[in-house]
């Protein structure tokens, strides 16, 4: 793909990345996702010239035009992240079968659901419903198979209970404040997307990088023992390590555990 096309790419993931901060701001609260967007401070609705992603913000010195209060950073880092993710993505996520342009698209979808599911939690601690209902349907096209067959979605449906079987029992026994639900359907979702092996591989990675985060936390006293931290964000950037690196981490769980 010539550079042109890889900047464009990174532009068109800005700008869908200013659409993602308003999932991410709006669903979990319930209100809708239509009309203007305001100024978190002084609620003055934004026009184009505050609309453009990325420039807008370092142009206004992320402040408001209207009130000079303090833009959150979050606007601009969704922008950038889904920018970036979307050129990765389309770099390194290979789909298989037929109709791969199309499928390439779906990616797109279900990385940016993946955006919206690791700053929803990580804010508000919430992953939207929505959200894994578009997750899930994307899923099922099953973008990683060459042949979609009946029996295959059938395998499927035995991978995701398997690999949400681990985070269910974590949130049985922490009676859901280790775990809320919403990273138990996570789960699921995650085992039907990539299929049992690696499902379980990006679970594990999720609970090794949120054990280390604990201990982070706790050892530089941000986070008390029993404060509870979301495990979504883990779970997305566990399965976005495996389809970035797919082939390696097979292989590196495969020697450390004699699979
Ligand atoms: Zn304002």
């Amino acid at each position: 793909m010539p550079i042109i096309f890889y900047i464009f790419l990174f532009l068109f993931g800005t700008a869908i990345g200013s659409f993602l901060n308003v999932l991410i701001d709006r669903l979990p609260q319930e209100e809708s996702i239509m009309g203007r967007s305001r100024c978190d401070s002084c609620g003055h609705v934004l026009g184009w010239r505050d609309l453009f992603p990325l420039v807008s913000y370092f142009f206004l010195m992320g402040k408001c035009r209207y009130c000079n209060k303090k833009v959150s950073i979050q606007y601009p880092l969704v922008e950038l992240a889904t920018g970036l993710l979307f050129v990765f993505s389309w770099v390194h996520i290979q789909p298989l079968g037929t109709g791969l342009i199309l499928k390439k698209f779906i990616i797109l979808l279900i990385v940016s659901c993946f955006i919206v599911i690791f700053v929803s939690d990580a804010k508000y601690h919430l992953i939207p419903d929505s959200v894994q209902v578009v997750l899930f349907s994307l899923s099922l096209f099953l973008p990683f198979s060459s042949e979609i067959t009946a029996g295959l979605y059938l395998d499927r449906i035995v991978a995701a209970f398997l690999v949400m079987a681990p985070v269910f029992f974590l949130h049985m026994i922490t009676r859901g404040r280790g775990m809320g639900f919403g990273d138990v359907k996570l789960a699921f979702i995650i085992g039907f997307l990539l299929g049992t092996l690696e499902g379980l591989i990006a679970i594990y990675l999720a609970f090794v990088l949120g054990g280390l985060m604990g201990i982070f936390l706790i050892l530089f006293k941000l986070k008390k023992l029993k404060s509870r931290i979301a495990f979504g964000p883990f779970l997305v950037a566990g399965v976005l390590l495996v389809l970035f690196y797919k082939g390696a981490l097979v292989s590196v769980m495969k020697s450390m555990y004699g699979l």
